[in-house]
């Protein structure tokens, strides 16, 4: 059918009210018709709806080459700005909402409307029937919260240049200040429990930061209340003395997207979407006697978790006492018990956070090595069997080079030493000579540094 057919009203009127209610078409009367139906006789058949109005959406998003993503679903465009208008908060000195002359009256109400709540409306000016661009250069500025643009002036036609915009609006942004807390990175949270002080040692940077706020003072007598802990509180003091902030620029800083994810959405998911479990395991066989028992947990097929590994565990089964702790500790069930009774890390599923060698109870029978020392992920037991002389001169081959662990700690206990170790440095160097222990600290264990906004 022609299209025009499809609107009955056009065989006898030319339709010229197309901004407030578009001419009916016999499809909409049709869908209209057929809601009605179905409210009458399923009774409130909400997903049902629902679902069309995510095709509906989704059909719309193609016409206007936008992902459905881009894509609002309201009863008006002024419903919609109304909804987004209402969540700003203006109470701050951002406050300026730039609008066009262009705008269709009941947008700009919207937002004259929330001078109530501390907005500042400013409108760009028309010359004749265009709005040139310098006018929305001169009103965006670091004070501005939005720019509310049509992209199409409903008097007139004209158009306005929409990426232009966005990218004025988006460049003008509040010089910042940046604070930069120097401390040595841990890892702390990432496989491994460490105290690294982290919570204290922010505590000492907003107090420098924002001495408003609280002051170092009320910071160490807090922590001294709530953890007596005297190295916390000498941390927090330390992160105090050493934060430093500088002002980030709005030119500065790269404009690209690091990241950007799509993340599946609701209608795509199966009906009844589950995450299946692992399946249990089975015994397996010893390839030096045949003899079939232990356990070997099934992995998961397609998630691999050592793709993460920056170190991998290394065991020495001649001196292994089958304590079972490693099995036990393991965050991530690795270890596959044999049918002799040992324990062997299955390299399929260790994402290398060392807690096996920090709760092995004998010395060396467990050592982190860096993962560029491996090839593959082969059985170590499954070799050890094999042959255990060789296995011998390949593990003293692999653990001859014992670097620091690039996280997580050897031994129970180290980190407090380190930690106690590291403090007594920086207090002899605060007593004299500071800055080199400070360079020492943070160049011997690399630099990391923690942003905020002040
Ligand atoms: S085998 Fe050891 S290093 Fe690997 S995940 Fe388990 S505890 Fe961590
Ligand atoms: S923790 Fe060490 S001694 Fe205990 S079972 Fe594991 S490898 Fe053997």
């Amino acid at each position: 059918m022609p299209m025009r057919d499809r609107f009955p009203i056009l065989q006898k009127k030319t339709y010229f009210n197309s901004c407030s209610q578009g001419a009916l078409s016999i499809d909409v009367q049709q869908a209209y018709a057929q809601y009605l139906k179905d409210w009458d006789e399923k009774g409130s058949p909400w997903e049902l709806w629902v679902e069309r109005s995510e095709t509906a959406r989704q059909a719309f998003a193609g016409l206007i080459n936008a992902d459905a993503n881009e894509v609002a679903d309201c009863t008006s465009v002024s419903a919609g700005v109304s909804a987004l208008a209402s969540a700003l908060d203006f109470s701050g000195a951002r406050n300026k909402v730039v609008v066009s002359d262009f705008e269709f009256p009941t947008i700009a109400q919207i937002w004259h409307a929330q001078e109530a709540r501390g907005a500042r409306v400013v409108h760009v000016p028309a010359a004749g029937n265009v709005i040139p661009l310098e006018r929305f250069a001169d009103a965006i500025d670091e004070r501005t919260k939005i720019v509310s643009i049509t992209h199409v002036c409903f008097r007139n036609g004209s158009k306005l240049d929409v990426p232009a915009i966005v990218e004025m609006a988006h460049r003008k942004e509040t010089p910042y200040k940046l604070a930069i807390v120097k401390a040595i990175p841990s890892f702390s949270g990432l496989w491994v429990y460490k105290d690294d002080h982290t919570e204290v040692r922010i505590l000492g940077a907003i107090a420098r930061v924002l001495p408003d706020l609280f002051t170092i003072e009320s910071v160490e007598q807090a922590i001294m209340e709530e953890w007596n802990d005297p190295l916390k509180a000498i941390s927090a003091r330390k992160s105090y003395d050493r934060t430093t902030t500088r002002t980030v620029q709005p030119t500065e800083g790269n404009p690209e997207k690091p990241y950007e994810f799509t993340f599946p959405k609701w209608w795509e998911m199966r009906e009844g979407v589950a995450i299946p479990s692992i399946p249990m395991g089975a015994g397996f066989g010893d390839p030096a006697t045949g003899a079939v028992g232990g356990y070997r947990p099934d992995r998961n097929p397609t998630f691999k978790k050592f793709s993460t590994r920056t170190m991998r565990p290394v065991v020495d089964f001649d001196t292994c006492v089958k304590c079972t702790l490693c099995w036990l500790q393991c965050p991530d069930s690795c270890f596959d018990v044999t049918p002799d009774g040992f324990y062997d890390a299955n390299m399929d599923a260790c994402c290398g956070c060392g807690v096996c060698e920090a709760v092995c109870p004998v010395t060396n029978c467990i050592t982190m090595v860096n993962e560029s020392e491996f090839a593959n992920n082969a059985s170590q037991w499954e070799m050890w069997k094999k042959d255990k002389a060789v296995y011998k001169t390949w593990l003293q081959q692999k653990i001859a080079v014992v670097p620091e662990r690039s996280h997580g700690f050897r031994f129970r206990g180290q980190y407090e030493e380190q930690v106690a170790t590291l403090v007594a440095e920086g207090l002899a160097g605060a007593a004299g000579g500071g800055e080199e222990i400070t360079e020492k600290i943070v160049s011997d264990a690399g630099e990391a540094s923690a942003g905020g906004v002040e």
